[in-house]
C-alpha cells in the first residue's frame, strides 16, 4: 500500500530500537526462565571419578577368565560418599554401590545378582564383564574447564540442576522483561460478566497476558481503559516501569481512538503508526525514553519502555503481538530479535488475496511423510473471530502482491507457539 511501511520495514525499525535489559546476577533458585549473559563453564569433572553405575562388586575384567566362576576375597565396601582406600589385586574384589569411585585395579562391575556372598568371600556365578562395563569413566559428561551452557539459552528446569552441578550458585542472566497489559475500550466488560447491548468482552487482556507470558516475559495486569482521555493518561502512566506496555484498541482513526494522542502528550516517541498487514493495519509503536521515573520493576538501571498500540480486533492484536512485539520481548530478554519459526507447507485449498498489505491467515499444519507439511486455511470470519484461531497452530503468509493460490501450491507459514 503506498505509503503504508511494509512489515519488514516496521520489524526493522523495532529492532532498530530495542536494547537487551542490563545482565544481572541472580541467585540460582531466582534464574528460572532468564536467559544466561554469559558461557557458564564447569568447574568440575562430571562424574568426578570413575564411578560404579550397578551395584555389585568391583573386580578385574580377567577374573577367572575361562573357568566361568571364580571365588574373591573382599577386601573394602565402598558406598557413595565414600572413598577407596585399597587396590584390587587378582583374586579379590571390593563390595561397591551405585555412584561409589572405583577402586584403583578394578575396571569393571559385576552385577550384585551375579554373585553369591559367602563369608567374607563373593562368588561369581559368571564371567566377569569387559573392561568399563557398568563404570562411567571421570570427565566422560563433562570436563572442568568446557564450556557447559551458551550465552543466550533460556534456563528451564534441566538447565538450573546443570548450573548447580557445575557450582554456579550466582547465575549471570539478562532477567525476564516484564510486559504490561492495557486494554482500552468503554464497551469492555470483563469474562465474569454478561455483556449488556453495545458491550463486548475484554478477551484481549487475558489473551496478550497469557501471549506475552509464552513469550518468557512477567506480566503486569494494568487493568482496562475507557476511551477517555484522563484515566487513559492515569493508567499508562501507572504501567510506566514495565519494559513493554501492550494497548490494546483506540488506535485507529476514530473520534475515541486516543490512544496515539494521549502516547505523544506523555513524551512516547511515536517510531511509527499504521503497517501494510492484514490483519492489523492500525499498529502504533513507540519508545517511552528511560527517565528516573521509570526505575525498572525488575531493579535493573531505568531502561525505555517500548510501547505497542495493537488493533482492538482481537485477531488482529494476536496478529501483530506475535509478528512484532514477541521479537522485540526476546530480544530484551537477551535472545536476538528472534521472529515466529517458519515453514514451507503445502496449501491443501487454494487462497486468495487482493494484493496491498502482506497478509497471515490462520491455518493448521499436518505433517506430511518426507515432503513439506501440508497446511489447510480454518474456517475464519475475519479480524473478530476468535473461534477460528483457536483452532489454528500457524499462520499461512501471503505477501503484498495479489496472488491466486491453489491447492498443492506451497507458501510460507509462521508456526504458532
Ligand atoms: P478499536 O480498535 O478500539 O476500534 O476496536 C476495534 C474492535 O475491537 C471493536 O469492535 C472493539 O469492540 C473490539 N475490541 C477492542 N478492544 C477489545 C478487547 N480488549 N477485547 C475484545 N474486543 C475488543
Ligand atoms: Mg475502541
Amino acid at each position: 500500500m503506498p505509503g503504508l511501511l511494509s512489515v519488514d520495514e516496521a520489524l526493522n525499525l523495532i529492532e532498530q530500537h530495542a536494547e537487551p535489559l542490563a545482565p544481572a546476577r541472580v541467585a540460582l533458585e531466582d534464574s528460572l526462565g532468564a536467559t544466561l549473559a554469559e558461557d557458564i563453564t564447569s568447574d568440575v569433572d562430571s562424574p568426578p571419578h570413575d564411578k560404579a553405575m550397578m551395584d555389585g562388586y568391583a573386580v578385574r575384567s580377567g577374573e577367572g577368565a575361562g573357568r566361568g566362576d571364580a571365588t574373591l576375597r573382599v577386601i573394602e565396601e565402598v558406598f557413595a560418599g565414600d572413598v577407596p582406600t585399597r587396590a584390587v589385586g587378582a583374586g579379590e574384589a571390593t563390595r561397591i554401590m551405585t555412584g561409589a569411585p572405583m577402586p584403583a585395579g578394578a575396571d569393571t562391575v559385576v552385577p550384585v545378582e551375579k554373585t553369591e556372598s559367602v563369608g567374607d568371600t563373593v562368588r561369581l556365578l559368571a564371567e566377569p564383564p569387559p573392561a568399563g562395563k557398568h563404570v562411567m569413566p571421570r570427565g566422560e559428561a563433562m570436563r572442568a574447564g568446557q564450556v557447559v551452557l551458551e550465552r543466550g539459552a533460556v534456563i528451564r528446569a534441566a538447565q538450573v540442576g546443570l548450573l548447580a552441578e557445575v557450582g554456579a550458585a550466582g547465575v549471570p542472566v539478562v532477567q525476564r522483561p516484564t510486559v504490561a497489559v492495557l486494554p482500552t475500550g468503554a464497551e469492555l466488560v470483563d469474562a465474569a460478566h454478561k455483556p449488556g447491548p453495545g458491550q463486548t468482552r475484554n478477551s484481549n487482556g487475558p489473551m496478550l497476558l497469557a501471549a506475552a507470558r509464552e513469550a518468557g516475559a512477567e506480566t503486569i495486569d494494568a487493568g482496562v481503559a475507557t476511551d477517555q482521555r484522563a484515566p487513559l493518561r492515569q493508567a499508562i502512566l501507572a504501567a510506566r516501569g514495565a519494559d513493554v506496555l501492550l494497548l490494546s484498541g483506540g488506535v485507529s482513526a476514530g473520534d475515541r481512538d486516543l490512544a496515539p494522542a494521549v502516547l505523544a502528550e506523555l513524551g512516547v516517541e511515536k517510531v511509527f503508526h499504521k503497517v501494510a498487514v492484514k490483519p492489523g493495519k492500525p499498529l502504533w509503536f513507540g519508545v517511552w525514553p528511560a527517565s528516573s521515573q521509570n526505575q525498572s520493576l525488575t531493579g535493573n538501571p531505568p531502561s525505555p519502555t517500548y510501547v505497542f498500540g495493537l488493533p482492538g480486533n482481537p485477531v488482529s492484536s494476536f496478529v501483530c503481538f506475535h509478528l512484532f512485539a514477541r521479537p522485540l520481548i526476546a530480544e530484551l530478554a537477551g535472545q536476538g530479535f528472534k521472529a515466529l519459526p517458519s515453514a514451507e507447507a503445502e496449501l491443501v485449498a487454494g487462497v486468495s488475496q487482493p494484493g496491498g498489505r502482506e497478509t497471515y491467515l490462520p491455518a493448521r499444519m499436518a505433517s506430511h511423510r518426507g515432503k513439506p507439511p501440508l497446511v489447510e486455511p480454518v474456517r475464519w470470519r475475519g479480524s473478530a473471530d476468535l473461534v477460528g484461531l483457536s483452532a489454528a497452530d500457524a499462520l499461512i503468509r501471503l505477501p503484498a502482491e495479489p496472488a491466486e493460490l491453489a491447492t498443492g501450491d506451497r507458501v510460507e507459514t509462521r508456526l504458532l507457539p
